[in-house]
């Protein structure tokens, strides 16, 4: 029988923990069952389990297999669309109380690290770097914006302060989320496993949900057991498929590929990234870049349909590292992969619930390390009876894809063609 396996990553190859936890067997009861072992499900599941509920989690291949484990691991605050837009469209409260969580998913990775001891390399400082004058007025405004809604640790640089943080000359000035930061991705949700553990949860792993049956209690089946519990919260973002058909037509899976290169000489990385902060640029196909805690340059971008083999994801990426970084010409690129975010049509993530006891959050559209790490408090939150922030959350519009299943991919890669031709003019 085959073991499941994470992708070949820099982060499977580094991980702390290498231990399959054995699949679900028989019937188990419990009181919520979580379906999903990334930041959503493991944020989730600690945070109702450090409320003494008896948690069970269901993963369908390993702990931190889908984006949570092979992510840019870059703690950037707010929404995939910022507060300006949601205020706009959704009203003033809407933006307000949305404003006031905006940064609270930094402050629970923060916390669950320092109380569960968890070993991630966690790094302060993020860097949003404008590739044109435009995209720097636009961060001058989210400095504004962010500061209106009391986050108050940023700091704008100019295109020389930028050098002193970033060995290039290629951006226009930048700001500095001094409260931002990076941290290694699996490391992290496999500590929250285990902090999971340590409060009595339990985790399955290669524990593929095929059943979800409605009820009071529901029901989840996997092919060799079934989990009885009060409430369940369907946690599988862009890896879900079709489990849960009203889920699906929301939101459409999007690939983006990242290259990590063997480990820089100490001058090579002071010459790169001489404070250890990650990079991401302004661009809405953005290039995303951070040193690894053993010094190799982690580097990812664009979004690509289809790219899995190692050899066609370095040739994508390897041309964009080294136009940031021209000096890394020749530099041996040791591992190469691809993982899937969740895109919505507003970019804007959704909460919601299916009859009375089936809830899910998804599609932070490629801003999730933070916003899943807030979905599972504000998730666990609602099951325990407070469900005024979940209600903000849930209040917005979820559309489907136009077109549907068959036009979502087409429609979606006109639009990245259409940003990407913006990025290029500079518009
Ligand atoms: C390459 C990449 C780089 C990124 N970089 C950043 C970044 O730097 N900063 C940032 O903010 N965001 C980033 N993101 C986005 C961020 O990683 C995701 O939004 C976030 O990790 C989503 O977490 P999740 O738990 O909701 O989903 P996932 O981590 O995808 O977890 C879903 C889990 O559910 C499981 N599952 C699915 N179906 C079933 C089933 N039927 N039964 C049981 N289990 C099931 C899957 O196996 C998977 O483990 C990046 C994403 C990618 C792909």
């Amino acid at each position: 029988m085959s073991v499941p396996s994470h992708t070949s990553s820099y982060y499977a190859a580094s991980a702390n923990d290498k231990s399959l936890r054995p699949a679900l067997k028989g019937d188990v009861r419990a009181d919520i069952c979580v379906i999903g072992a990334g930041f959503t499900g493991m944020s989730t599941a600690l945070h109702l389990a450090e409320n003494g509920f008896k948690v069970v989690v269901l993963e369908a291949t390993r702990i931190g297999f889908g984006a949570s484990g092979r992510n840019g691991g870059q703690i950037v605050h707010s929404y995939s669309r910022d507060i300006d837009f949601i205020e706009k469209h959704y009203g003033k409260n809407t933006g307000t109380e949305m404003g006031k969580m905006a940064f609270e998913g930094g402050k629970i990775i923060r916390r669950l690290v320092a109380d569960y001891n968890i070993n991630c390399d966690l790094k302060d400082g993020g860097i949003f770097a404008a590739c044109n004058s435009k995209q720097l007025r636009e961060l001058e405004e989210k400095k504004t914006l962010w500061e209106a809604h009391g986050h108050q640790h940023l700091e704008l640089l100019s295109a020389d302060d930028t050098q002193n943080y970033i060995g290039t000359d290629r951006y226009s000035g930048a700001l500095m989320d001094h409260s931002g930061g990076h941290f290694h991705p699996l490391n992290l949700v496999l500590g929250e496993a285990a902090a999971l553990e340590s409060l009595g949860g339990v985790i399955y792993e290669d524990s593929v949900v095929t059943r979800v049956e409605e009820g009071s209690p529901v029901k989840i089946h996997t092919a060799s057991g079934c989990v009885t519990a009060d409430y369940t919260v369907v946690a599988g973002n862009a890896y879900l498929g079709g489990l849960i058909p009203q889920l699906e037509s929301k939101a459409m899976p999007c690939g983006t590929q990242v290259i990590t290169t063997e480990p820089l000489s100490e001058a090579q990385q002071k010459a790169l990234l001489p404070k250890d902060n990650c990079v991401e640029d302004c661009n809405y196909l953005l290039d995303y870049y951070r040193l690894s805690g053993d010094g190799r340059l982690i580097y990812g971008g664009g979004v690509t349909y289809g790219a899995r083999e190692p050899g066609k994801i370095e040739s994508l990426i390897v041309p964009k590292m080294l136009k940031t970084f021209p000096e890394l010409q020749g530099v041996k690129v040791d591992y190469a992969w691809t993982g899937n975010f969740l895109l919505t049509l507003m970019r804007l993530p959704q909460f919601g619930r299916i009859g009375s006891n089936i809830y899910y959050a998804q599609g932070y559209s490629g801003h999730g390390v933070t916003s899943s790490h807030l979905a599972g408090k504000v998730l666990s939150d609602a099951i325990q009876g407070q469900a005024e922030r979940y209600d903000i959350f849930a209040g917005l519009p979820q559309y489907p894809f136009p077109g549907g299943r068959a036009l979502r991919i087409p429609y979606t890669a006109m639009g990245a063609w259409y940003y990407n031709l913006r990025d290029k003019l500079g518009i």
